[in-house]
């Protein structure tokens, strides 16, 4: 029996995760679900999974949960980043969903990590942020980092297990990252300067949080992706091309030596990559339906258009600029975007705020998780001196 700590478990990904735990009684039991303020939605998963502790992000939330739970239920109540640390790294904890959306994940992540457990990595920000300092955690603790981003889980599956961290031995030629292009996929520049939130959040194949619609839209999504797939696979920017492929069945593929290419292909429901990291290795029922390839008849792919959508270009820059550029990225990213759901900008600014920013926060190495937390902080403030301007 494996038990399971949900961080994030009101989103997207958090709901997929309990979907699928749901299926396995004999399997999975939650040791622990965090929430930043739906507090009644919480309250039903408790009621439902019986989990230890529930941890909402602020002592308001939690003192809301704890009243609505009323004190006959098994679950204590605990608030903030402490006690999302702590259900983490808490010895009773096999395996960690970290889904929490953007910086905000990474230090309970970071905990999974450092108490060596089963990390089943969601929470692509955290990683893009910190790179080497992460992949070093992982390795000190002998964490086990599976990716349950689509695209990764589909090139792990690919890889042979050995050899997921060297790709010269595997034989590996490239990473081939595939990318829906979003629902702007086919826009003008003209047209893009008008597309509104609604419109950015309408995936056209994905059901997903919003910060991360957006970003499919603007295509930072995938420069995330990039970096994320270059410290996942200890490979460079060069080794790994952006294919468009509208329809989102295949994941993303490996390209050989020989002339192999091995792909993984599945329904756009992160259920499957879910339950392949929950059970790895072996193989569980994720309450996917199997691929009907007769009546999704082709498949098609395009180079992504750098011109319309300069994110992914700008988090390349970002990964080879190294240091703390990735964090200064991510967190101008996390500023534009959520600008951008308030109305504040328009969709197009998103790159300028972006930019501006890795021009004027200075960069230096990445040397401890506080020079990171530290630029994190700088990045926002500078990006919202943006914001004013704008
Ligand atoms: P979401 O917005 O649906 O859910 C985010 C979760 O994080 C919620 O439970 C929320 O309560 C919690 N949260 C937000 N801010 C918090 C804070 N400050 N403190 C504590 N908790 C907080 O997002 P999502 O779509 O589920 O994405 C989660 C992560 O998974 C993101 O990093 C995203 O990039 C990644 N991801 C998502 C998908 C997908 O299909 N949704 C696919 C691949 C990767
Ligand atoms: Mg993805």
């Amino acid at each position: 029996m494996r038990k399971v700590t949900v961080l994030g478990a009101t989103g997207s990904i958090g709901q997929s995760t309990l979907d699928v735990i749901r299926r396995h009684p004999g399997r999975f039991s939650v040791y622990a679900l965090t929430a930043s303020s739906r507090v009644e939605e919480m309250a039903a998963l408790c009621r439902e999974f019986q989990p230890r502790f529930a941890v909402m992000a602020n002592e308001q939330a939690a003192h809301a949960l704890s009243a609505v739970l009323g004190d006959r239920g098994a679950t204590e109540v605990l608030a903030g980043e402490s006690g999302l640390c702590e259900v983490a790294g808490a010895d009773d904890v096999d395996t960690v969903m970290a889904a929490i959306v953007g910086a905000a994940g990474l230090p309970p992540t970071l905990a999974a990590v450092r108490a060596g457990k089963r990390v089943l990595l969601a929470n692509k920000e955290a990683l893009v942020m910190s790179g080497q300092l992460f992949m070093d955690a992982v390795a000190a603790s002998g964490s086990e980092l599976l990716p349950i981003d689509s695209e990764h889980n589909a090139i792990f599956q690919c890889l042979p297990p050995a050899q997921v961290r060297d790709l010269p031995g595997a034989g590996v030629r490239r990473i081939l990252l595939t990318a829906s292009g979003g629902p702007f996929r086919t826009h003008s520049q003209e047209e893009l300067a008008t597309v509104t939130p609604a419109q950015a959040c309408a995936h056209p194949n994905w059901s997903m949080g919003q910060k991360i619609s957006v970003d499919s839209a603007t295509l930072m999504n995938k420069g995330l992706e990039l970096i994320e797939a270059c410290w996942l696979f200890n490979t460079r920017p060069e080794q790994v091309e952006v294919h468009i492929h509208p329809e989102s069945i295949i994941h993303s593929m490996v390209d050989y030596v020989d002339g192999s290419v091995l792909a993984q292909l599945g329904s756009p429901d992160m259920r499957t990559p879910i339950a392949n990291g929950l059970a790895w290795p072996d193989r569980i029922d994720a309450g996917v339906p199997s691929l009907d390839l007769f009546a999704l008849g082709r498949f098609h792919f395009e180079r992504p258009d750098l011109a319309r959508f300069p994110c992914l270009r700008l988090a390349s820059e970002a990964f080879s600029a190294g240091g703390t550029a990735p964090a200064v990225l991510n967190a101008a990213n996390e500023v534009a975007v959520d600008a951008f759901l308030k109305r504040k900008i328009r969709f197009i600014d998103i790159p300028s705020v972006i930019e501006d920013t890795l021009s004027r926060v200075a960069g230096g190495p990445a040397d401890s998780f506080d020079t990171i937390f530290e630029k994190d902080r700088e990045a926002r403030a500078v990006a919202a001196e943006y914001l004013v301007r704008c």
